[in-house]
């Protein structure tokens, strides 16, 4: 006999199913899709970026003259020398407000002449500034990076105008605006703002300060090298837009063995370095604090022709990428400020986009935060291959510093760009219904206010 409670409690079971199937689906498709929250402070970090503060700092930059590496250094308003005192002064003001936390130095070393383009020998400095981490075993250091000096169409030229406030003032406003922000909280790792000198005369500064990382065993996780983020349009296309910007990463790492280009050969994991990692929690955190903005990945290290300050980081084995604007305006780089056929050249300020910039920077901002703020990665992580099977198995080991809530096992599919599932565990292994001859994973910690450490691909468990 039809009996109404007993239906009724079936429908009820039956939703309740239907409702998980939902949830698993809706938790599992894609980023776009997986609830994540926004960490309150690191939004209320991102809308302290100021439009006015960037375009000040860009005005300061450019009322040097010229910021050429090999400019004076003894002139109290031109050149690289009075740009750089600034800086310094600019970062002291912001230490005051920090505890003693964050302090700055002027990081210098003599260039020598190299017949190429340095025609004499140079004292050159790295402003930078150090936001020193709160939990004194937590080593961990990230780093945002602009470059300081500017050029004209003749890089040796150092006594015009060379404005520079796109190329790279910008990076540079970006890094001293992540300075007055972040310098005013605290943050388990350590982070450093450098604003680096002799870029355009061949990467000196960066060279230089990625040496002595290395040299001295820094726990350098990541490099933001910020050149070029200020500016809309090129002048080939006529395609005005600052919804996009561009993050560029190299694929096999510059350093690597002939044994570690077997490991990624065999494994499949061209597409997997770490700083192609990097590029991807770069798109997803930038995506999920800044508005209007979409992170473009570049499977490169570079542009065409061109280098920048996160190649020293990469050749001294560290994880760096290259952020940079969507659409390159080549009348105003490394030109000459001029009037040609109607034409303005120059890297004149009235062709940065503020607006843009703000975003630029916050992607930096909120990266920089979220990773100083997680945990640190899980340790040994592996993938079991003991036997031919259709599942995963993974394990790792709690991270050496900060508190966990859990992880996330990230997936994706091999010829997706970006990581598509990512599910919450507690527990240090997790197996999947899932064929790892079908998918990458990786693994990443995860505290209670959401912050992520960088993924980390596992190695191989054969015992
Ligand atoms: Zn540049």
């Amino acid at each position: 006999m039809f009996n109404f409670p007993d239906y009724f409690h079936y429908i009820i079971i039956q939703m309740k199913k239907l409702f998980l199937i939902f949830i698993v689906f809706v938790a599992s498709k894609s980023f776009s899709q997986t609830i994540i929250n926004r960490d309150p402070e690191i939004e209320k970090m991102v809308q302290e970026v100021s439009v006015d503060s960037l375009q000040s700092y860009i005005s300061t930059l450019v009322s040097f003259g010229t910021r050429n590496t090999l400019s004076t250094q003894t002139d109290k308003k031109k050149g690289i020398g009075a740009a750089r005192n600034w800086v310094l002064e600019k970062f002291n003001q912001f230490a005051k407000n920090s505890d003693g936390r964050f302090t700055a130095i002027i990081d210098t070393t003599t260039i020598p002449a190299d017949g190429r383009r340095m025609d004499k020998a140079v004292l050159l400095g790295n402003v930078m500034a150090t936001l020193k981490g709160t939990d004194p075993n937590d080593k961990r250091i990230f780093i945002i990076s602009g470059h300081l000096d500017t050029r004209r169409t003749d890089v040796m030229d150092r006594t015009g105008d060379a404005p520079g406030a796109n190329d790279d003032g910008s990076g540079t406003a970006a890094v001293i605006e992540c300075a007055r922000i972040m310098s005013k909280r605290s943050f388990p790792a350590t982070i450093i703002f450098v604003a680096v000198s002799g870029e355009e005369q061949g990467l000196f500064g960066s060279t230089f300060m990625a040496n002595k990382a290395k040299k001295e065993n820094w726990e350098v996780e990541g490099v933001f090298n910020n050149d070029i983020i200020g500016s809309n349009n090129s002048n080939e296309t006529n395609i005005i837009n600052n919804t996009k910007v561009r993050v560029f990463s190299e694929g096999i790492p510059l350093d690597a063995s002939e044994k570690d280009i077997a490991g990624i050969r065999s494994l499949g994991l061209e597409n997997d370095s770490k700083s192609r990692e990097l590029a991807r929690y770069v798109k997803e955190t930038g995506e999920r604090y800044v508005d209007h903005l979409d992170v473009v990945m570049v499977y490169r290290t570079d542009r065409f022709l061109r280098g920048g300050d996160h190649l020293p980081y990469l050749k001294n084995g560290f994880t760096a990428v290259r952020i940079t604007e969507m659409n390159e305006n080549f009348n105003h780089q490394h030109q000459d400020v001029r009037i040609e056929n109607g034409i303005q050249y120059g890297d004149l300020p009235q062709f940065v986009d503020y607006e843009y910039l703000r975003k630029n920077t916050s992607l930096n901002l909120a990266n920089l935060a979220n990773l100083a703020k997680a945990p640190s990665a899980p340790g040994e992580v592996k993938i079991e291959v003991k036997t031919l099977s259709n599942s995963t198995s993974l394990s790792w080991q709690s991270p050496k510093t900060g508190k966990v809530k859990g992880y996330y096992i990230l997936m994706r599919e091999t010829t997706s760009p970006v990581w598509q599932t990512k599910i919450f565990t507690a527990k240090n292994e997790m197996t999947l219904p899932y064929s790892k001859d079908n998918y990458f994973f990786a693994v990443q910690s995860v505290n209670e206010s959401g912050n992520e450490s960088l993924p980390v691909i596992p190695g191989i468990k054969r015992d």
